[in-house]
């Protein structure tokens, strides 16, 4: 297997004698055959082809592959944003009646579909926190449980998730563990390697890289067993509508991927154009580098947070300060993203003085960009959460959340400095 750096431009699209070198745009969503006949056993599932780009289409197919490869799965499916991503991920194995764990810890639009939109549905999180015991959390494990829910590195708290120990938790209930790898991507943990079955990303992030498209993905591992379990009949048993295809036994370890294909996508269709997929594609190129840096300047940054009197903490999972820090070390070894995130001494007023006062930084509703940007989680991404749910997460009124970017080192912190000094 090659080493992820050279996959990250090498696998994907590959073309044979005489076409593109690079992934063409495919800009259609209609596929032309030569006979009836032939579209019919795409159509069955017989043959692997194209029909419609609501289920699936050439260019996305290469990003499909190439996301696939980055985490040593066996299938993705690739959707029009992390949220939809998410949403398939889960809903792909639960139905009404049915419920599932999750982490307080995690993307608080997560949160929200998890505890409103899936309830209208009939579907239950059960939030846990990972202060809570393996008995505490397994006794909100009953025989409708179909999955639990983490985030790798977690937006904003920045808690690391202990991939193991819940995967070992899940496995013993036969449920699979689905991580969100979105801000730690798969150049710095590797989640599939600790023994979680799924992964989903916000594409939007860090694989993209410079805030241009939304997009998502979902990568299934193949080594969560369906049908031993026994807890999953809609992977096991014929489905009705797609002609009594039966997922594990017609699609062995891609029945996953397949039936969020076939089924939801039919369905749903929270699709990723062909034009978006090209761009997350060629973002892809440089993530290896791009991760790398991010890293190494965040780590930089947190240390000269560290050192400020006016800044009152500082989370960065891999300062020797850090609760996080034996767990980063464990799952993290090349890095922990850009993310830093810090409180300003003076609460939420003063948080706000101090971005008003930034020069080269960005206020932004985004992360995870090559630019180094700056949020204030409580009033923005999780203005929707209550107080409860806000120190659930793990934010306090006066967090500022910093994505540090891959400009020079010196001119991050040149920034910082001046907007300190000013406040
Ligand atoms: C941004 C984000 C999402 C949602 O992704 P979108 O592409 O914005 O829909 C989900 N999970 C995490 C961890 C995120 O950071």
């Amino acid at each position: 297997m090659r080493k992820i750096e050279t996959q990250c431009v090498q696998a994907g699209w590959e073309p044979k004698n005489g076409e593109p070198r690079i992934l063409p745009i495919y800009q259609s969503t209609t596929y032309k055959y030569d006979s009836a006949d032939q579209i019919a056993k795409i159509f069955d599932l017989e043959e692997d082809g194209h029909t419609y780009s609501r289920m699936s289409n050439p260019t996305v197919a290469g990003l499909e592959e190439r996301v696939c490869a980055l985490e040593g799965g066996v299938a993705a499916l690739c959707t029009g944003s992390g949220q939809s991503a998410n949403f398939l991920s889960v809903f792909n194995i639960a139905s009404c009646g049915d419920n599932f764990i999750a982490f307080t810890s995690i993307y608080g639009g997560s949160v929200n579909m998890f505890v409103m939109t899936f309830r209208r549905m009939g579907i239950e999180a059960r939030f846990v926190t990972p202060g809570m015991s393996d008995e505490e959390i397994e006794a909100k494990i009953d025989d409708r449980t179909r999955c639990v829910f983490g985030e790798m590195i977690a937006n904003p708290a920045l808690n690391v998730f202990d991939v193991e120990r819940y995967a070992a938790l899940a496995h013993r209930h036969s449920i699979p563990l689905i991580i969100d790898n979105t801000f730690a991507t798969p150049i710095l943990a590797r989640p599939f390697e600790y023994g979680a079955d799924i992964v989903v990303h916000s594409m939007t992030k860090y694989m993209d890289g410079s805030s241009q498209v939304l997009g998502g993905a979902i990568v299934d591992s193949g080594n969560f067993d369906w049908a031993a379990s026994g807890k999953f009949p809609e992977m096991t048993e014929p489905d009705e509508s797609y002609h009594g295809v039966v997922y594990t036994r017609d699609f062995g370890k891609k029945a996953y991927i397949t039936k969020a294909r076939v089924q939801l996508m039919r369905d749903i269709g929270p699709v990723l154009s062909p034009a978006a997929a090209y761009t997350l594609y060629i973002g892809i190129d440089s993530l290896a580098v791009r991760m790398e840096r991010h890293s190494e300047n965040a780590m930089k940054v947190a240390r000269f947070l560290e050192g400020q009197e006016k800044v009152e903490s500082v989370n960065f999972p891999l300062l020797e300060s850090s609760d996080q820090y034996a767990l980063a070390q464990k799952y993290l070894k090349k890095g922990s993203c850009g993310v830093v995130s810090f409180v300003v001494k003076g609460g939420r007023e003063k948080a706000m003085r101090f971005m008003n006062a930034l020069d080269m930084i960005d206020i932004v509703v985004h992360v995870a960009d090559a630019r180094t940007s700056i949020l204030h989680p409580a009033s923005t991404t999780h203005r929707q959460l209550t107080d409860q749910q806000l120190l659930d997460a793990g934010i306090e009124p006066g967090m500022v959340r910093l994505s540090v970017g891959i400009e020079n080192i010196d001119d991050i912190i040149a920034d910082l400095k001046q907007a300190f000094d000013r406040i």
